[in-house]
């Protein structure tokens, strides 16, 4: 889960009504019954969000339904009710199951029509294998009345765009080396004509030592005053990001934006924002210590190890970070560490295990 770490979605505190309509909205319905079990996940969504993204497109739903017609049916309807750009990606093998390009046709209330020069060319494809084309490979070679056909030169399955008054409806393959080139290549450019020139860019600031609420009361006055940059607090671990996303006419303006908002975000709360461009806390304290060309050790007991092992992660570590003690239990700490026994009576604090 490319997400996974942030572990607590928390807030997503402002998006203006200035970027809302300019910004074109879109939606990914990934199709396949083995996409809900646990053993195969859903990466095309989360690679095709950040493409439209970086085009100034913002995905709203991302929807994963399984190879069932009523449903899938009803998915399509109800993206295309709403959202500007609708993406399908899978579905569209040779069997029975494959079943988004006759349930496309039948929520579009289009026909699905036979093309012999597709057919031709899936042909072409086997034969280049030295393979006989199978009689269920026809089903590949319908086509929904009206579509542009997306070339896929890394499978059989090609691709289809479909516009809708307005609307854009886009149907790639499932395997992502075949839907990738095919997006990049044929379908981002005329996205990217329709959205109009929005530059989009990110930064990431993190911040230790303070909760979400307490941040957020803190910078919502200054990040309110900002139309065209949308912010998101996250809470990460032990950590909380802010991420800031802005949109400009131009690349520069996109970029004025989010860096006067960051510094305007750092100055207000201090020493707690540790990183500016997404640094990690071990990286920050490894550069402090290089710049400074002090050394460090730690003692660690709860942590069992994990203090020192983010800081051997960030590579040139060697160069400051010198050992690193495991003390768990108390008479481990009195042993090695020399910390005298009253103190560890009056402080003990690892759980209730007195040991520690
Ligand atoms: P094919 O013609 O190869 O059957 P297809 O368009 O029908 O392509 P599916 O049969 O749905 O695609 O999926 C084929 C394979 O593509 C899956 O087994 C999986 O490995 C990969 N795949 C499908 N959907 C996704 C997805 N949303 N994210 C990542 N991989 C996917």
């Amino acid at each position: 889960m490319v997400n996974g770490e942030l572990l607590k979605i928390k807030l997503t505190v402002h998006h203006s009504q200035l970027a809302v309509k300019k910004m074109l909205s879109a939606e990914i319905i990934a199709i396949g019954s083995e996409l809900l079990t646990p053993t195969k996940i859903d990466t095309n969504s989360l690679w095709l969000t950040e493409k439209l993204n970086e085009t100034g497109i913002e995905v709203k739903l991302k929807t994963i339904v399984g190879d069932d017609e009523l449903r899938l049916e009803e998915t399509i309807k109800d993206a295309l009710k709403r959202s500007d750009i609708v993406i399908t990606t899978g579905g569209l093998g040779p069997t029975e199951d494959d079943i988004t390009r006759k349930i496309s046709a039948k929520a579009l209330q289009k026909e699905l029509i036979f093309r012999e020069d597709v057919l031709a060319e899936i042909a072409e494809k086997f034969s280049r294998m030295n393979r006989k084309m199978p009689e269920t490979n026809n089903r590949q070679a319908f086509i929904i009345e009206g579509a542009e056909i997306l070339p896929n030169p890394n499978g059989s399955a090609v691709g289809m765009s479909i516009r809708i008054d307005e609307k854009f409806f886009i149907i790639l393959p499932g395997p992502p080396r075949e839907l990738q080139p095919m997006f990049e290549t044929r379908v981002l450019p005329k996205l990217r004509e329709n959205a109009g020139e929005i530059f989009v860019k990110r930064k990431i600031l993190r911040v230790a030592g303070m909760g979400e609420s307490a941040l957020d009361e803190l910078i919502a006055p200054i990040y309110k005053e900002y139309e065209t940059v949308q912010t998101t607090i996250l809470f990460n671990k032990s950590e909380i990001e802010i991420h800031l996303s802005a949109q400009g006419k131009t690349e520069s303006e996109a970029e004025n934006l989010l860096s006067d908002l960051a510094d305007k975000i750092a100055e207000k709360v201090g020493i707690a924002v540790f990183s500016m461009n997404n640094e990690t806390m071990e990286e920050v304290v490894g550069a402090i210590l290089k710049e400074t060309g002090k050394t460090l050790a730690v003692a660690e007991s709860c942590t069992g190890g994990l203090i020192a092992q983010r800081l051997t992660e960030v590579s040139g570590s060697s160069a400051y970070f010198i050992e690193g003690v495991v003390a768990y239990a108390n008479e481990a700490k009195i042993r090695t560490l020399n910390v005298s026994p009253e103190l560890i009576e009056k402080h003990w604090n690892c759980g209730t295990d007195r040991r520690k």
